[in-house]
């Protein structure tokens, strides 16, 4: 499946100023805010929608309305960056969790929480802001599907090489929605250039 990268010049500028690591974090949130509602219109593109007959003040007419319901999975704990636009802009969206903690010394996700809606007939927005080693991301994706859900695609701020093939070779039909593919991860698998800790910087830790 392909991988969208984001083109919008905003994405771009919002991004640079994500990355400065002068950023505090009240910024920093907002930033992630506003880079995250661009993702959720780029992932949301192909909807499906239907038809409904409406009255506007002036006549009938029929218009179309968002014809399934959408479920949000952010990725505990960074994702949770992510969330708020989601829910901001659709009518019908409900939230579920996975929590998948790095472990800092060997990099390799654990599971610790998973809570999902019912996600039969539902469009699946996977989101964590930085798909590194792709391992959290692979790990997401097989409790979504083995939770039911069908239509998957996953949504993250900045993404490694490394990270875009693990999840690419894994589920193939997955499309990912990335603000940008950078370098190349280092030793202590953070992405370079990448912006640090999303999850410190998002809360201060
Ligand atoms: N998680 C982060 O927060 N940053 C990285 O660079 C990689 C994983």
């Amino acid at each position: 499946m392909p991988l969208h990268i984001l083109q919008h010049p905003l994405g771009a500028h919002v991004l640079t100023h994500l990355r400065d690591k002068t950023t505090k974090p009240a910024l920093f949130r907002t930033l992630s805010y506003q880079i995250s509602l661009l993702l959720a219109l780029e992932a949301t593109r192909d909807l499906a929608t239907e038809e409904k007959p409406i009255d506007t003040p002036m006549e009938p007419m029929t218009g179309r309305v968002l014809a399934r319901p959408l479920v949000v999975v952010p990725i505990l704990r960074a994702g949770l960056g992510m969330l708020q636009p989601f829910n901001d802009i659709f009518p019908d969206v409900s939230v579920g969790y996975v929590g998948l903690e790095r472990d800092h010394t060997t990099a390799v996700a654990r599971s610790y929480y998973c809570k999902l809606p019912p996600l039969d007939g539902t469009r699946v927005l996977v989101v964590d802001p930085m798909l590194a080693t792709g391992g959290s991301a692979v790990q997401a994706v097989n409790v979504v599907k083995a939770a039911g859900g069908k239509e998957i695609a996953f949504v993250c701020i900045v993404s490694s090489p490394e990270g875009v093939a693990l999840l690419q070779g894994a589920h193939p039909e997955v499309p990912i929605y990335t603000g940008a593919v950078d370098r190349a991860l280092n030793a202590r698998k953070y992405i370079l250039p990448g912006l640090g800790d999303f999850g410190d910087r998002l809360y201060g830790t």
